[in-house]
Formats: structure tokens, sequence, C-alpha cells
């Protein structure tokens, strides 16, 4: 007879099937397939773990942020968020879908164009724009978000330079209600310092001021802080008219939905406190419409939600290593997938289900990743059922920023893969493996040889 894997006994209370305070408990999950393909195909064919895409819950999720919106305001125009998910399949989806770009780095703005977006549908954030990038962006028309007064003297010098004007807004920081403030991010509006900027820029020659811009933060769960944001940005714009008689083309929201997950140390499931796109879109909708702005110049809405949109349709597919009992009696999991595959484990309580049948019986349990690093914790603590060494698990929305600020470390980097509509599967960014990660490495010539 084959001889069975031990494991010490431990004496626990049995609580399955018992109400707890949130009410009965839901029946312990299971995931065993992801639009219509089985996880455990996936594994077998891509390897294990492996992040999956649903090309389907990327369209829904936007067709319905885009109808909240547009059955409340007549102009509205989405741009993708390129750091939130840069992988271009993705991205194309999103572009196929109507959606222009937002990127925030030379590195983004080079993607996005390689993507086929068109320079005047690239709309440029962040800090950290070189020269290069400005002239870049500036000779295709597309719209500069400037951040700092640094960064306007060198848009003036670089205008001046190739005689070309530069189509410009500016981030404005503001009190919504949300803090800490991000006021590092562009121009103070409380200050003073968001007027001073747009005065600069409409005695500029060479500028011409398109729209304005704020992304007050992000995880936002009070759409009242939009309505907030909506009419200071409304306030500016009013401003603009009276003084210059100059129509703003949009006002840019920026991002910052909240997704579905669940935040630690949050109180109730993120399913149940997250607000919906009809939420944010009344917030927003209602201040522009009610704003002094007049009817036949009210300006486009741009939008650039990022995690709201794509965590959702991300999972991330993996294996039971092994179980092992901690000091204290406690039963812990270990699976192939860490935390630099799982940056928002940081942040977030990540749904984490088995991907077979399994006992219904739940036990109190920490599952770890595999790295070497006492950091890797996937979930601290879980109700979960005991699995075995290589049954698998599928961990819910994690679209977001898990395939931008993941990181190569101690194992290759896995395969993307994404569903289609058909359920057809394919690879849309190939596992790293010996050679692509030593391609990179230079060794010079004189620590060639070594002597062991
Ligand atoms: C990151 C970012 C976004 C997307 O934010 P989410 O919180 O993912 O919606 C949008 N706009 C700007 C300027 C950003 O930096």
């Amino acid at each position: 007879m084959e001889k069975l894997p031990f494991e010490r006994p431990v004496i626990n209370k049995i609580n399955a099937g018992v109400s707890d305070k949130f009410g009965m408990k839901s029946a312990n999950r299971c995931i065993s397939h992801i639009d219509g393909v089985a996880v455990k195909d996936m594994i077998s064919e891509y390897g294990s773990p492996v992040y999956v895409i649903s090309e389907k819950t990327i369209r829904s999720t936007y067709q319905a942020a885009l109808t909240a919106f547009q059955t409340r305001y007549p102009k509205v125009q989405f741009a993708w968020s390129y750091k939130t998910n840069y992988i271009n399949a993705v991205c194309k989806v999103f572009h196929q879908e109507g959606s222009w770009a937002e990127v925030v780095s030379g590195f983004e703005y080079s993607k996005a164009i390689a993507n086929g977006v068109p320079g005047s549908k690239i709309i440029f954030n962040g800090p950290d724009k070189s020269r290069t990038d400005l002239t870049k962006a500036i000779e295709n028309g597309s719209l500069i978000h400037i951040d700092h007064f640094d960064e306007f003297y060198e848009i003036v010098s670089i205008t001046e330079l190739i005689n070309k004007k530069a189509k410009v807004a500016i981030r404005v920081n503001m009190d919504a209600g949300i803090y800490p403030v991000w006021d590092r991010f562009g121009f103070n509006y409380e200050n003073g310092e968001a007027w001073s900027a747009i005065n600069k820029i409409m005695v500029e020659p060479n500028m011409e001021l398109m729209g304005l811009h704020t992304h007050i933060g992000t995880y936002i769960t009070t759409p009242g802080a939009y309505a907030i944001a909506t009419s200071k940005l409304s306030a500016l714009a009013v401003r603009i008219e009276h003084k210059y008689k100059h129509h703003i083309k949009y006002i840019d929201l920026g991002g910052g939905f909240a997704s579905k997950n669940t935040l630690k140390g949050a109180y109730l499931p993120g399913s149940d406190t997250c607000p919906t796109f009809d939420d944010y879109a009344e917030a927003i909708t209602n201040a522009l419409n009610n704003s002094e702005i007049q009817y036949e110049h009210m300006p486009t809405l741009f939008l650039e939600s990022g995690r709201a949109l794509i965590d959702d349709a991300g999972s991330l597919l993996g294996s039971v290593l092994a179980n092992k009992r901690l000091a204290d009696g406690r039963r812990s999991t270990i699976i192939d997938i860490g935390v630099n595959m799982l940056f928002t484990a940081f942040w977030y309580e990540h749904n984490i289900v088995p991907a077979q049948q399994s006992p219904s019986f739940t036990e109190d349990t920490t599952i770890y990743g595999p790295l070497c690093m006492n950091i890797d914790v996937i979930r601290g603590a879980i109700q979960f059922p005991a699995l075995n060494k290589g049954d698998q698990v599928v961990i819910s929305r994690i679209g977001a920023y898990n395939m931008t600020q993941w990181m190569q470390f101690i194992n290759y980097r896995p395969n993307v893969v994404m569903i289609d509509l058909n359920s057809k599967t394919h690879v849309i960014r190939k596992n790293e493996d010996h050679e692509s990660m030593n391609s990179l490495d230079v060794v010079p010539t004189y620590l060639e040889k070594i002597n062991l």
C-alpha cells in the first residue's frame, strides 16, 4: 500500500457552516474555469504560475464605465492609463474600444506610439518628461499636462527652438476631501498656484491651453470627492473664460476609481463598499452640468481610470508547493505565486480560492509565496481548505498594477495569457527564461575566467 503523508493532528473548533458577525459564511467557492477555459488546462499548457487576462471582462467593464458617463454627459473620452497595465495586447483592447492613451514616461509614450495611437490622442502626464520626450510630444501634437514650472520653461524653450505650438493643460492638485492631498503633483488650487500657471500659459504665444487636469488619488471610495474636484476645475475654466475669452476643450478628472478588491484592514469586502461607475458618473457629470461653464462651451470630459477598468479582468493561476504547520500549530500553505508577482498583496486582501473541488472544512491558514524571504506573504490569515501539493489555486482581481510593478526576483516572470471572446487562449507576453534574463548582463572580459 502507498504510504500516506503524515500530518500532525491539530484540534480545532469546527465553525464551518456557523454564521459569524457578517452572516452566513459563503460556501468555499472554487474557480475551475475562466471564460469557459479550464484552469488546469491553462496551467498544463502555459505553466504554473500564469497570469490570465479575460478580454471579455475588459470589454464589458469598459462598456459599463462608458455607458455610465455617456448617458449623463454628451462628450466623454477615456484614455487608458498605461502604467496600470501596459501589456501591449491589453492596451490594444482598450484602443479598439476607443480609449486614447495616458502615459507618464518616455517609455510609455513610445509604447503608445508603437501600439498605433496617434500622437494627438496621447495624454502625457507625470513629473518626469525629458527634453527629448517633450520635443517628440510637441511635434506630435500630444496633450502635455504640465506638472511644475521647470517643465513649463522647458516647453517654452523647445517651442521657441522648433517653432511649433505646444498643446498643454496643467495638472491641478487640490483639497477634495481626500487626505493626504497629493500636492506633489501639479499646481495647487487653493493657494493660487494653479491660477498663476494658467496666467503664464495664456500669455505665452507658443502654448495653447487645451484643458485642465487633476488626479486626486487612487482607490477613492467617495464619489463626492470627484464632485468637489470637478467644481474646482470648472471654476478655473470659468475664470479663464472671463479673463481671456478662451474656452478650454476638456476637463480631465484623472483616474482613482476604486476596484472591488478589499483593502487590508477593511471591515467589509471591497465588493460591498466599492462605488459603481454610475455613482462616480453621477457625481462628476452633475458637477459639470451645474457649473457656470456656458452650455455651448461645455468641455469634453476626459477620464483616465486605471484599476477599476482592469482589475477584474486579471487572474493569477498557481499551484500548491507544500503545506506545513507553523510553530504554534497554525496551518500554512506555500504556493508558487510570490509577492514579486503580486505587488498588490501589500495592500489588498486578495481573493484566493481553490481551482478544484476541495473539502468544505476550512481552517485559519497563512498563504506564503515561494520566495526565500520572510515578507513573501500572499494572505496573512484566510479561512482556507486543506489543499494537497500540486492542487491549483486562482487569485482573482489582479489585473491592475501587477503586470507593471512585478519584479523579476529569484524566479522568472511567467507567461501572460489572454482568453479571447471565443474562449481561445493566446500568449500575450512570453515567460522569461535563462536566455532572455541573461541577454542584458555583460561580464567584463577580465571576469570571464573563474578559478574554482
Ligand atoms: C496612475 C494614474 C491614473 C490611473 O489611476 P487609477 O487609480 O489606477 O485609476 C490616472 N491618471 C494619472 C495621472 C495617474 O498617475
